[in-house]
């Protein structure tokens, strides 16, 4: 039995439009936007717009609708940030890392030589963010 969806985590904050951040790019499926504690630069999140707690707990026809959106920004991200790889990380509960429980996909830019930061570790300064999110989405506007 999957525990229930809350509607007050950040993440449905921020799909709502009661928070800020750095949009990458929306669709009626998914929301992209860049973490603000980046485990990389570029480290972007794309959240469902169902939802949904998790990967448990999403039904099958949203967790497929939104994935054409995961790919779009993953292959955005690798373009935009020049990476020559990149990770894809979800987290299920607590134990398992989770730490904001809306449906969340990560995509992680990786170079060679270049280690991940701590998972949710120091802040970014915005203008950084900003900066990282312009290169994004240019690459996306190109796709
Ligand atoms: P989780 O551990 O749930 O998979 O990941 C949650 C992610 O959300 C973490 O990587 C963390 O850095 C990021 N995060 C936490 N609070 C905020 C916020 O207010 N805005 C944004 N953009 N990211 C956040």
């Amino acid at each position: 039995m999957s525990i229930a969806y809350a509607p007050d985590n950040i993440f449905a904050k921020i799909l709502r439009g009661e928070l800020p951040c750095h949009k990458i790019y929306e669709d009626d499926t998914a929301l992209a936007f860049l973490d603000i504690m980046p485990r990389a630069d570029g480290h972007t999140l794309v959240i469902s717009k169902a939802p949904a707690r998790n990967l448990l707990d999403i039904a099958p026809a949203d967790l497929s609708a939104m994935m054409p959106a995961v790919q779009k920004v993953a292959r955005a991200v690798k373009e935009g940030m020049q990476a020559e790889g990149l990770l894809v990380d979800q987290f299920n509960e607590s134990v398992s890392g989770q730490t904001i429980f809306h449906l969340h996909f990560h995509i992680l830019p990786r170079w060679s030589g270049v280690e991940l930061r701590p998972h949710a570790g120091i802040m970014a300064k915005p203008e950084i963010l900003a900066a990282h999110a312009e290169k994004i989405k240019a690459a996306l506007a190109q796709s």
